[in-house]
């Protein structure tokens, strides 16, 4: 039975509650009842790279329900707003940005009935904000491209710096580990840092009902990856947001800032990725050959419009070396990982599947590379 403000004041009238101890009663009454939704956005600007490496690409803000919204429907949910001169979206004159809910998903750190609110970013007058790629990806969505139900896996690579200092977690103070070789997928004390945050991160992830698909130790110490997909592409990108979101907020329990700076440390060190794997229905099924062959033609017409929008720093990364091929060269190879595109070996031994785009920095914008796929590739 609800507790309600009009029971609460007539126990008041009746002189069986003074107004201070029904406000008590009240306050962990609606605690119990009431929810919390998480309105996420993305501020559009690639966290790390324009901002440095300790800061990030997101934002949120909590919206406290009297009443709980049972649905995961996001059309069920009020559209809300927020000060866009804050977040670098807007002048200070006409400030108010519109957050419309786009994708639902239950709470994993407060637990049910709280919600987390994936939101596409409108500007005052109802438009897409210029910032708002999201909705640039599904202006692109035609029957011919959900004819052909593009899928997408996407590795993003992470590195996780100590708070405060902003050097990589588990680095001696002031030097270098040892040289890489015992960290990629590595176990042991000394081989692997900030495993409980990675773990933690992907519990969350699977207690938000998110397409992740693993997690693994990457090559440089104190760096990571999980992945996400095969997902439909604005799924991709909300997931993704939603994900990176989940991993910075859970950070801040470990006193751990994670970065998708895509070169964070200089000289011989592995830098941070957001491999993309590809596929339609015809590169999915037998013969898938020939089209994953058509795509790879296409992409290396589109480079230089691929990198252009693949991440920013980006060109610190794709150097050549360090399982990259040089920026300026595109190349496809099978099993290869110094090249632009790769096809996996199990892809290749039976002739269909998908292909990885080993291009994107991990800070790129998940719903721009969906984009930039499904354009030069099927339309
Ligand atoms: P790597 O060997 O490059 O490290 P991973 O195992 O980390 O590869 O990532 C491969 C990704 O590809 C996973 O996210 C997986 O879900 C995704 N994937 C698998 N099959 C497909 C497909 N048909 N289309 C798109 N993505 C796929
Ligand atoms: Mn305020
Ligand atoms: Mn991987
Ligand atoms: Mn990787
Ligand atoms: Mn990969």
């Amino acid at each position: 039975m609800a507790f309600t403000m009009q029971r609460l004041n007539a126990r008041v009238a009746a002189g069986r509650a003074t107004p201070a101890r029904a406000g008590r009663r009240l306050a962990v009454r609606v605690n119990a009842v009431g929810q919390k939704l998480e309105y996420l956005w993305y501020d559009g600007q690639e966290g790390t790279a324009a901002k440095g490496m300790m800061f990030n690409e997101m934002r949120s803000k909590t919206k406290c329900m009297m009443k709980p919204i049972e649905s995961l429907n996001p059309a069920d949910f009020p559209d809300w707003s927020y000060d866009g001169s804050s977040t670098g979206q807007a002048k200070g004159n006409n400030s108010d940005c519109i957050i419309k809910p786009v994708r639902v998903v239950p709470d994993p750190i407060r637990g049910a009935p709280h919600l987390m609110i994936m939101c596409e970013v409108l500007s005052p007058n109802g438009e897409p904000h210029p910032t708002n790629t999201r909705a640039q990806l599904a202006a692109l969505i035609n029957e011919k491209v959900e004819a052909e139900a593009p899928l997408f896996g996407f590795e993003q690579e992470y590195t996780m710096l100590n708070k405060g200092t902003g050097t990589v977690l588990g680095w001696p103070e002031g030097g270098y580990p040892a040289p890489q070789g015992p960290f990629y997928c590595g176990v042991g004390t000394n081989s692997v840092f900030g495993r409980p945050l990675a773990e933690a991160h992907m519990e969350a992830c699977l207690a938000a009902g998110l397409t992740i698909s693993g997690i693994n130790a990457e090559v440089m110490p104190g760096q990571w990856e999980y992945q996400i997909g095969p997902v439909g592409p604005l799924a991709l990108g909300d997931e993704v947001m939603i994900s990176r979101w989940l991993l910075h907020r859970i950070g801040e329990d470990y006193g751990i800032s994670c970065t998708f700076d895509p070169k964070p440390v200089k000289g011989d060190w592995n830098g941070t990725g957001a491999h993309t794997n590809y596929s339609t229905e015809t590169m999915r099924n037998p013969g898938g050959m020939d089209a994953i062959m058509a795509a790879i033609e296409k992409l290396s017409k589109t480079h230089a419009e691929h990198i252009s929008q693949y991440g920013t720093g980006n060109e610190q990364r794709l150097t050549g070396k360090h399982e990259t091929c040089d920026i300026n060269t595109f190349r496809f190879g099978v099993a290869d990982r110094g090249s632009s595109i790769r096809i996996p070996l199990p892809v290749q031994l039976k002739g269909y599947g998908y292909l990885e785009d080993r291009r994107p920095a991990a800070n790129v914008d998940p719903y721009t590379v969906a984009r930039l796929l499904i354009k030069t590739t099927l339309l």
